[in-house]
């Protein structure tokens, strides 16, 4: 039969605390016994031993001290001349007769306990004192007992089982709301359920605060990833609709040559700005998902630095690039990684750089700690857009003649700098120009 955890903990609570109360009942009847047992055997030879010296015989009559009396803390005394015949002594009803002695052992015959001395009178003459002291009735403390048992063993079961009734419903029902927004989140109901368990320090509580962080982190990332397929298919459309609008056209008119080829130049530019986008974003999910693992190797920064930075194309613009390189910076990267990074900030420096304008970089090493900075005097970005660029398609302004951008250069350029353990910030003014600074520890690798 299936049970819910809250019915098995009652049940199991319930009987293991009546076997216990059970078990201690049993434990505090025989150790009761054995201990009464044991107080009287002692109490009978106690007192026999004390009688002892009381005993004497004078001119062959026996004699007892002044006082002594025959029946002294429930044991009866009774002496025995040495062929067994009764001397003196007090005998309870129902002892036999004829029992035999046995010096200073203790034995048991029907319902009494018997000890006997021998005390000796000169070499041939002896009495037997014999002490006799009933066995302890347990039967009243049985019932006693039995009573108590009664009694106490349904009360127990009651109790028990209302207490752990009580505590299985508190701890079992924080784990049905966990299950129900677990539930409700599974089946895609509602993503923003949470569990809202009252904060606290017990494992319940943690678990389900736990539970809620994971729960907002899934929501986080199934929001940015339905932002991102809504985005990424956003922007792929735009060129595509490009393309197809200039098919349509070139179909339907009949062109001069040179309409031909603006309109072969619009596709082909279209074409690569797709290409450009898919390649990137491609990348960026082998990197995220680990398909394509940076491959760290320790190599000169400077001089791969310095071979990007004369690699520049002397840009429409006539944008000059200047580089002030600390010597032989050695670090750990990944080399293709590094110079796709450097290539990003760079053609942002170009794209969003003005007429004759100028790019620095500067390469420093200061400790551990390696700082890259590429800045320029371009058009900048508004301070409140700053935070904003680091979003996957985010472009600050279309308008701003960035045909050719994705908005994908900068988040490709924050998930390499975040792969070598660094960061990379931004600071611009508008209209004065904007600098890039990535920093990253020389030593690390995975
Ligand atoms: P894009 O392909 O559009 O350049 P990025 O992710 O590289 O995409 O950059 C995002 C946006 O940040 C760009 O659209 C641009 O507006 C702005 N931006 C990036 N670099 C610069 C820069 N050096 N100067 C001015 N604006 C920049």
């Amino acid at each position: 039969m299936k049970r819910s955890i809250k019915q098995k903990l009652t049940i199991w609570i319930t009987l293991l605390m009546l076997l216990s109360v059970a078990l201690v009942l049993g434990i505090l009847v025989s150790v009761s016994n054995s201990v009464l047992m044991e107080h009287t055997e002692t109490q009978l030879e106690h007192t026999l031993r004390r009688k002892l010296p009381d005993i004497s015989k004078e001119n062959g009559k026996l004699t007892f001290a002044k006082g002594f009396s025959f029946v002294e803390n429930g044991v009866y005394t009774i002496v025995y001349d040495k062929s067994g015949a009764l001397l003196a002594g007090q005998i309870p009803l129902s002892f036999p007769d004829g029992v035999d002695f046995q010096n200073g052992a203790i034995h048991t015959v029907e319902g009494y306990h018997v000890l006997d001395f021998r005390l000796p009178f000169g070499w041939d003459d002896c009495v037997w004192v014999r002490g006799v002291i009933p066995v302890v009735n347990t039967d009243d403390i049985m019932d006693a007992f039995r009573v108590v048992g009664l009694v106490l063993l349904p009360l127990m079961g009651i109790v028990s089982g209302a207490g752990a009734y009580l505590l299985a419903r508190s701890t079992v029902c924080p784990i049905e709301r966990i299950i129900s927004a677990a539930e409700a989140i599974g089946e895609g109901r509602d993503l923003s359920r949470r569990i809202g368990l009252p904060v606290g320090q017990d494992e319940i509580s943690r678990m389900g605060a736990a539970f809620d962080r994971m729960f907002a982190r899934l929501e986080t990332s199934f929001e940015t990833e339905k932002q991102f397929t809504a985005d990424a298919s956003h922007e792929l459309r735009t060129p595509v609709a490009v393309i197809l609008a200039q098919c349509e056209e070139s179909k339907a008119h009949t062109m001069t040559e040179e309409e031909y080829e603006k309109a072969f130049a619009v596709v082909e530019r279209q074409a690569k700005r797709m290409s450009r986008m898919i390649g990137q974003l491609l990348q960026m999910t082998r990197l995220e998902q680990g398909t394509q693992q940076a491959v760290f190797e320790k190599a000169d920064l400077s001089a791969l630095v310095e071979v990007i930075c004369a690699e520049q194309p002397d840009s429409e613009k006539g944008i000059q690039v200047e580089t002030d390189l600390q010597e032989e910076v050695e670090a750990w990267f990944d080399v293709t990684l590094m110079s796709r990074l450097l290539q990003n900030l760079l053609n942002n420096a170009i794209r969003y750089g003005r007429q004759n304008g100028h790019i620095w970089v500067v390469l420093r090493k200061n400790g551990d700690e390696i700082t890259l900075a590429v800045r320029d005097d371009g058009i900048g970005i508004p301070t409140d857009q700053l935070d904003r660029i680091w979003q996957r398609f985010y472009q600050v302004d279309h308008a701003r003649g960035s045909e050719s951008g994705t908005g994908l250069g900068l988040p490709m350029v924050q998930q390499i700098a975040a792969l070598h353990g660094g960061q990379v910030t931004a600071d611009s003014i508008e209209g004065a120009g904007s600098c890039f600074t990535l920093r990253f520890p020389a030593a690390y690798r995975i």
